[in-house]
């Protein structure tokens, strides 16, 4: 494990797809002034190099399969060993499965560093109508919801609010893929709530629907001992 981050913060988002783990980490990421991790991001950005592992990894997501725990890890170790991550950082989308929590908790109290975990909770009905809504800016990252966070309407279509970019649909938000990333959550992810209770990890349960982002976000920051 790379020796260069010692000491500092993890705040983990825990939570089905589609629960909001990326959007409280960009509004918390602001709040808390560290960096957002997201392990999809990571892999959507690999994908786009079209080499042999980049097309393997297409293939996973765009199927709504879980990537493999040793690349994932691998990936994860390496970016959280940069300067940047010193003071800690928000990590959205991992752990996935118990090999992967057993290795983020020894790995950060290995390096001397706090956690904290939310678990984001979510109805599946409220989870498949927020995915199959959502629209993505390729460009500059921001996500956007017909219903509840209209992107532009021109003429090239939905447009970026911030770039004007077309957004696109991912291929993972297409319905029977929602579905069948469920079903991963349910067999693979959701068991590491288990694992922790197991552990006597403490993880706080938040209710991820019914109010805004930035009243769950706070909610988070309020309940959570950052000082
Ligand atoms: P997300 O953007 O977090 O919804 O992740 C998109 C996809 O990336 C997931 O459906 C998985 O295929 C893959 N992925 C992201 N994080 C992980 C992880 N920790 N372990 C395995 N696969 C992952």
């Amino acid at each position: 494990m790379p020796e260069s981050v010692k000491g500092g913060l993890v705040l983990i988002l825990f939570g089905a797809p589609g629960s909001g783990k990326g959007t409280q980490a960009r509004l918390l990421q602001e709040k808390l002034q560290l960096p957002h991790i997201a392990t999809g991001d990571m892999l959507r950005e690999r994908m786009r190099r079209a080499d042999e592992q980049g097309e393997r990894i297409r293939g996973l997501l765009e199927a709504g399969n879980l990537v493999t725990d040793d690349l994932i890890t691998e990936m994860l170790a390496e970016r959280t060993a940069e300067a940047d991550c010193s003071r800690g950082f928000l990590l959205d989308g991992y752990p996935r499965t118990v090999a992967q929590a057993e290795w983020i908790f020894q790995c950060l109290a290995g390096r001397g560093m706090g956690w904290v975990v939310i678990h984001l909770k979510v109805d599946y009905n409220e989870i498949i109508r927020r995915l199959a809504g959502r629209r993505t800016c390729v460009r500059c990252g921001p996500v956007f919801h017909q219903a509840n966070q209209p992107p532009v309407y021109g003429s090239g279509g939905e447009l970026c609010g911030k770039c004007g970019t077309s957004l696109i649909v991912r291929e993972d938000d297409r319905e029977g893929v929602i579905r069948h990333r469920l079903a991963a959550y349910d067999e693979s992810t959701k068991p590491v709530l288990d694992w922790m209770t197991a552990q006597g990890v403490p993880f706080r349960e938040v209710d991820g629907a019914g109010q805004s982002p930035e009243e769950i976000a706070q909610r988070i920051v309020a309940g959570a001992k950052f000082a």
